[in-house]
């Protein structure tokens, strides 16, 4: 077996990785730790859960041991999707980097261009990045990226997800045409693949299995489950999900629900609080000192459920989550991935259960054929008229759910099987289509800032960033800050972290090892 004293990394990098209680590196460090320190570009395809964040930071910090910080000339650069993901980065680096004497900056929206100004101005080591806050840094002429010698892309599929392309292409045409490229990206996606052939050259190409289908550590079920009326369905179907939490009681120390909206993140985590659940929602909706916050809360284990939509759970690394609950079924296949993969994290076991209604069985299939595998399907105790009767009271003062007028007569008929065979099916096509990737309208809301897009409607396969999101991209040319700005915002005008901002954000290695 590999051990990390094989893979050439500087000794005090070695000595951060003991202290951090790594026994031997997961497959994708093994694999792209040693191209990464010969100076090879690196494309790595690999999930979140999988190790790839130390699988280039162990290698940058290496190469950057050498060498010095020039004021307002990063000499690395890693650019990552969302402020969590970032801020989850620069953590890394500060476990990493703890023998080390280098410096970072983290920019992301939500925090103060003054603070992060400073930081620049200083030099950095280090640069973590959302593309968006990293070209407003640029085009106030406030940082210059020709002296950045290794550069990261990571999530590059949430990249394109949330039409951060053209900004990423834009990014690399202002580092060096010499810089060392580390890529990853869950997927491959045909657009992700252009960029990588465009922009990396001859990679060494590190890819692990599906997180999915390798993680046979992760135990898998769903409940196929149908509401005994349409009206009812909303509030049975949290109760069957209280039902399933009750079930795991013991072996579930805390968990992280999944809703495809966010409205219904509000809703399921409301009602688990009504019923007496440890439980705090966290979408892109949420001011960004609250989203913070609850994560706190999330990793130190003082908050036990975790309600969540795709993208605000995006970068969340907590080791030890027991349990995934999906009260939705994705609507795409890869979220399932991404998803599970927040538990049976680093060799620990987890579970994940899902809640299907008849309408998301197409979705469910595709999940299935994706991960190549059957989950395991579990009774639905609710199917009897008892509990069925009993939902709604016990859902009392909840908000009315929604109803559908359309709903025909018969449906309410007494022969409640063959009103929901009848009505679900013409319901769920009318009233409530398949959504596009729900998760990207929850890309950070609170900075009303065309840099950071939200809302796409594009998808893994069709996966163009909207015209919108180009024009906005292309009109960002050079020191031009003449570009328009969505909802009559300032430039600068940022809503966010504020006084919240947790400290080691704003600070550099060596002031988080000193403060
Ligand atoms: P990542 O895929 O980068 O989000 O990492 C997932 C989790 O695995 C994080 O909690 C890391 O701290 C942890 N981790 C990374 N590398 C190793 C390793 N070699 N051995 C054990 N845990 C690791």
């Amino acid at each position: 077996m590999t051990k990390f004293s094989d893979l050439n990394l500087d000794p005090k990098v070695l000595k951060a990785i003991v202290d951090a209680g790594y026994e031997s590196p997961t497959p994708i460090q093994e694999g792209a730790i040693p191209p990464a320190l010969e100076g090879r570009d690196v494309l790595g395809i690999a999930q979140t859960g999988t190790g790839k964040t130390a699988s280039f930071t162990l290698p940058m910090i290496t190469l950057l041991a050498k060498g010095r910080a020039r004021a307002r000339m990063p000499r690395s650069l890693v650019l990552c999707p969302t402020r969590e993901l970032a801020a989850q980065v620069a953590e890394n680096f500060d476990t990493y980097t703890k023998y080390h004497k280098l410096t970072k900056a983290l920019l992301i929206g939500g925090v103060s261009f003054k603070e992060q100004d400073k930081l620049i101005d200083k030099g950095v080591d280090v640069l973590i990045a959302t593309p968006g806050r990293l070209l407003d840094h640029v085009e106030r002429g406030k940082l210059l990226l020709t002296g950045v010698q290794v550069m990261v892309v990571d999530e590059a599929d949430r990249m394109l997800d949330m039409g951060f392309i053209p900004d990423i292409e834009r990014i690399f045409g202002l580092t060096p045409f010499t810089r060392q490229t580390l890529f990853f990206s869950a997927t491959m996606a045909p657009e992700i693949e252009r960029i990588t052939n465009t922009f990396l050259s001859n990679p060494a190409r590190v890819e692990v299995a599906r997180q999915a289908t390798s993680s046979e550590n992760i135990e898998q079920v769903v409940m196929m489950f149908k509401g005994s009326r349409k009206d009812r369905e909303a509030s049975e179907k949290r109760k069957a999900l209280r039902m399933l939490i009750d079930n795991e009681a013991e072996k579930c120390t805390n968990a992280i629900i999944f809703c495809n909206r966010k409205m219904d993140v509000d809703t399921v985590a409301k009602s688990l609080k009504k019923h007496g659940y440890d439980a705090a929602p966290i979408h892109g909706d949420l001011d960004q000192s609250q989203r913070t916050k609850t994560l706190d809360a999330f990793r130190d284990g003082s908050l036990r459920f975790l309600i969540a939509s795709d993208v605000a759970a995006r970068g969340l690394d907590v080791p030890a989550v027991s349990h995934v609950f999906n009260y939705d079924v994705p609507s795409h296949a890869e979220d399932y991935v991404h998803r599970i993969g927040r538990t049976g994290r680093a060799g620990r076991d987890g579970k994940a259960m899902m809640i299907c209604v008849p309408r998301d069985e197409k979705n469910f299939d595709a999940i299935e054929k994706l991960i190549q595998k059957t989950i395991t399907r579990i009774d639905n105790p609710m199917q009897t008229s008892d509990t069925l009767d009993e939902a709604p009271a016990a859902e009392q003062g909840e908000k009315p759910k929604r109803t559908r007028t359309r709903t025909p007569r018969k449906s309410a008929a007494p022969k409640v099987e063959t009103a929901q065979v009848e009505a679900a099916p013409i319901e769920a096509a009318q009233a409530e289509p398949p959504k596009p990737h729900d998760a990207k309208s929850d890309a950070p809301k609170a900075v009303p800032h065309t840099r950071e897009p939200k809302a796409q409607t594009n998808t893994h396969t069709n996966a163009q960033p909207k015209p919108q999101a180009q024009k906005e991209a292309r009109g960002r040319s050079g020191n031009n800050n003449n570009r328009s700005r969505g909802g009559g915002g300032g430039d600068n005008k940022v809503v966010g972290m504020g006084d919240h901002m947790p400290g080691f954000i704003a600070m550099s290695f060596d002031e988080r090892r000193t403060g």
